[in-house]
């Protein structure tokens, strides 16, 4: 069963406000789900957070995560300002950017963020833009196929992402001349992982790394950082990881590596995006059109330019008809988009109750990459987002955009004076 935090009754007291398509987040949903995270790896000292601002680039969402501890993992100049502007400092951001620009590094030096170098190359880029901070995270690329019980995960050799094992040992030695004091090792091999295996072995990964350059440049060693790529359930039969299996497992990879060695005790952090936000996000559309030809179709006042994961990586995101949870799903139906993009479909051939227009449409797990993803393909405007209180109580974190929102960038022409 899929999670719904949302009744019609709620959905239309919201919608009467402000009107669908709308992003409506559940706060309670996503503080149980950080204190969670934060208890299963609790047995790690100065376990930390940082969460993938790209997921969920709302400042009012990066404010609860922080009163639960959370930082921010940023990857471009403007994720800096918002996290600047949020109040994170210094070791609460994490900037684990690449193919970076000269003023990003320089914000991200200036705000003293933590830089994570996806490249050997950026050292002396860093030291030629900005300067070399005393703490540094680097970010390895193990080479080869990623696989889980011998099931492939991911082609790490085909990533863009990260050093080689043999680069790391060269940068650091680089690095700790330059001044270096402490290090981390980050690494990010398969996105959207189920089963609760991935960060285990991912950590046993990078901690023999660990343990080895220790041992190859005597570097103190600070924190592992395993980056994001916790999975959710899209799917209504697909389990839900456990996050303190995970921990746990992530645990035993640490009693065999870090504490048998020189090291003894580091610092872990995630960067975890989706498994923070998906679940506790429910894009809410409005069914306005429905059409008959070779295929039943319904119309909503959606599309991609929402939710763009369906339309891009063929996404499965389970569809609630609100009010009619109980009904049979007797109908099969593609759920459409308004684009001219035939690709803007966020169901096919989905069995569902009958849709009638006017009925209120809940598309799940859209709290990460959903709003974030957007954009104004065939002049589409961004929906606003909207935070549902553990009281029943709503506020909007970010109103819709308006025609004058859109052309903002070219009011300058005459033409489109009206839209100053
Ligand atoms: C996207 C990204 C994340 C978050 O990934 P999720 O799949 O949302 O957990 C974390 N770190 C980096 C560097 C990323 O690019």
């Amino acid at each position: 069963m899929k999670r719904l935090f949302l009744t019609l009754e709620k959905a239309k007291e919201i919608i009467a406000k402000y009107p669908t398509p709308i992003h409506v987040y559940d706060e309670k949903g996503i503080v149980d789900n950080a204190r969670e995270l934060m208890q299963a790896f609790s047995w790690n000292k100065n376990f930390k957070e940082y969460f993938a601002v790209k997921a969920t680039p709302n400042p009012e969402i990066l404010r609860i995560l922080k009163n639960e501890g959370c930082g921010v993992d940023c990857a471009s100049y403007t994720e800096l300002l918002m996290a600047d502007a949020m109040g994170f400092r210094g070791d609460e951001i994490m900037f684990s950017s690449n193919e970076t620009a000269p003023e990003e590094y320089q914000l991200a030096r200036k705000l003293n963020a933590i830089i994570n170098l996806d490249d050997i190359t950026h050292i002396e880029f860093l030291e030629e833009v900005a300067s070399i901070p005393e703490k540094i995270c680097l970010r390895y690329n193990p080479g080869g196929k990623f696989t889980i019980n011998n099931q492939i995960m991911g082609s790490p050799a085909d990533a863009k992402y990260g050093m080689t094992r043999a680069q790391l040992a060269q940068a650091i030695k680089k690095l700790q001349k330059k001044g270096v004091k402490g290090f981390g090792i980050h690494s990010f091999l398969a996105s959207n992982t189920m089963g609760n295996e991935y960060y285990p072995k991912l950590a046993k990964i990078i901690f023999e790394a660990m343990v080895e350059l220790y041992e190859e440049t005597g570097a103190k060693f600070i924190f592992a950082n395993l980056s994001g790529g916790i999975g959710v359930p899209y799917r209504p039969n697909q389990k839900k990881n456990d996050i303190f299996v995970i921990a746990e497992g992530v645990k035993k990879a640490y009693e065999e590596t870090i504490q048998k060695s020189g090291i003894k005790d580091i610092a872990l952090y995630t960067e975890l995006g989706r498994y923070m936000l998906a679940p506790y996000g429910h894009l809410v559309t409005t069914a306005i059109h429905e059409k008959h030809i070779y295929k039943e179709y319904i119309g909503v006042d959606a599309c991609a330019a929402n939710l763009m994961r369906p339309a891009i990586y063929g996404a499965y995101h389970h569809i609630t008809v609100l009010g009619k949870e109980d009904e049979k799903p007797e109908y099969t139906y593609d759920v459409v988009g308004s684009l001219c993009e035939n690709s803007d479909k966020f169901a096919i051939d989905r069995k569902l109750p009958k849709i009638d227009k006017g009925d209120i449409l809940v598309i799940h797990d859209a709290g990460a990459h959903g709003f974030s993803m957007g954009y104004n393909y065939n002049g589409k405007l961004r929906s606003a987002e909207v935070l549902l209180k553990a009281d029943g109580s709503f506020k909007l974190i970010r109103r819709a955009e308006t025609p004058k929102d859109y052309f903002a960038t070219i009011n300058f022409y005459p033409e489109f004076k009206d839209y100053r």
